[in-house]
C-alpha cells in the first residue's frame, strides 16, 4: 500500500514537472550598449510555455525606455516590466507594436497599466476590430488559461501610425519606425535606430535558416526586405529565434532564396511543368545546407508555384 502511495506521489510530481517544465524564467539578455532583448522559445504557444514563442526587444535611452513588442501574455509583460526595473529605474514610456498577432500583442495591457503609450501602424485596425481577432482571444482563453484569461483584453494603439516613417525622438535617439507591410501582414512595421545600428524587424527577419513562406506573398516580402537593407543594421532583433550581428547576410540569403523560389517555380508555372518535375529539375545546392532546408523547401516551393499560378512577374 505505502509502495502504490509512493509511486502515485512520483507520478504526480513527474506530471507536475513535466507540465511546467518549459516554465523557464524570462530573462533579458543584453546585445548591445542599451540594447536587450528577451527571446521566447521555437514552439506554439501552449499552457506550459505560457505563450512564450516570441521576442521583445528594448532600448533604455537617457529619457525613459522604449519596448518594441509586448509577449504573448499578461504575465509574461509583467515579467518583462519586472526585467526592465532590474536593469533601470526609468519608465517605459512607449511600447511599439510590429504587427498584432496574438503572440506579440496579448502582454499590451501590463504596458498600459505601466503608463506606457502603445504604437502601431493604422493598418491594424482592421484585423483589431474584426470577428477574427475576438474569436482567436475567446479560443486562446480556453487554451492558454490561465495566462489568457476573461481579463485579457484587445489594447488598441494610443497613437495610430499613418506615415511610411514616422521618427520618434525618445532622449537622444531616433527611433524610425518603418511601415513595411503588407508582407507578414499589413501593418508591419520595423524599428530603426540609427545611433545604435539596431534594427527590430518583426516577423520579416530570419537567422541563419530557411523561412516558413506559408501563404506569405514573396514578392511583397522581398520588397520589405529591401527596404529594410536600406537601414543597413549591424544588429536586428526579429520577433522570433536568436538575434544576428550579420543581417545584411541573412536578409540577402533569405531575399534570395525567396528570388529562387519565384524565379524556378515562375517558370514552371508559366510552362504548364507539373510541380513535382520542376521541383526535381531544380538545383537547390545553393541553399540545401541551410537549417530547415529538408523541413521547409517542398513546402516553400509548392506555395510558391501556386502563387506564381496567379502572378505574372517573376
Ligand atoms: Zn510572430
Amino acid at each position: 500500500m505505502a509502495k502504490a502511495k509512493l509511486l502515485w506521489v512520483l507520478i504526480c510530481v513527474c506530471w507536475f514537472w513535466g507540465a511546467h517544465a518549459d516554465e523557464a524564467p524570462l530573462k533579458a539578455v543584453q546585445l548591445a550598449d542599451r540594447v536587450w532583448f528577451v527571446q521566447g522559445q521555437a514552439a506554439l504557444g501552449s499552457v506550459a510555455n505560457r505563450n512564450f514563442i516570441s521576442n521583445a526587444g528594448f532600448v533604455v535611452t537617457d529619457d525613459g525606455v522604449v519596448v518594441v513588442d509586448a509577449l504573448g501574455s499578461p504575465a509574461l509583460a509583467k515579467e518583462l516590466l519586472a526585467e526592465i526595473r532590474r536593469i533601470t529605474p526609468q519608465p517605459v514610456r512607449y511600447v511599439i507594436a510590429t504587427h498584432y498577432h496574438a503572440d506579440h500583442i496579448y502582454g499590451l495591457q501590463a504596458f498600459k497599466d505601466a503608463g506606457a503609450t502603445v504604437l502601431a501602424h493604422t493598418e491594424a485596425r482592421e484585423y483589431l476590430n474584426s470577428d477574427t481577432a475576438q474569436k482567436r482571444l475567446e479560443a486562446s482563453r480556453v487554451e492558454l488559461f490561465p495566462w489568457i484569461d476573461d481579463k485579457t483584453r484587445l489594447v488598441p494603439a494610443d497613437r495610430w501610425l499613418e506615415e511610411k516613417e514616422t521618427r520618434l525622438r525618445v532622449g537622444s535617439f531616433d527611433f524610425v519606425i518603418g511601415h513595411v507591410g503588407p508582407a507578414h501582414t499589413v501593418e508591419d512595421v520595423v524599428v530603426y535606430v540609427p545611433q545604435l545600428g539596431v534594427l527590430f524587424s518583426g516577423d520579416l527577419f530570419f537567422r541563419g535558416r530557411i523561412p516558413y513562406v506559408g501563404q506569405a506573398d514573396s514578392r511583397l516580402w522581398i520588397a520589405s526586405l529591401n527596404r529594410m537593407m536600406q537601414y543597413q543594421p549591424k544588429l536586428v532583433i526579429p520577433g522570433h529565434g536568436p538575434s544576428s550581428s550579420e543581417p545584411m547576410a541573412d536578409m540577402t540569403m533569405t531575399r534570395d532564396y525567396l528570388l529562387y523560389l519565384r524565379k524556378t517555380m515562375g517558370e514552371a508555372a508559366r510552362n504548364l511543368e507539373p510541380f513535382e518535375d520542376a521541383y526535381a529539375r531544380a538545383d537547390w545546392s545553393a541553399f540545401e545546407k541551410m537549417p530547415l532546408f529538408r523541413v521547409a523547401n517542398h513546402m516553400n516551393a509548392y506555395n510558391t508555384y501556386l502563387l506564381m499560378e496567379q502572378q505574372t512577374e517573376p
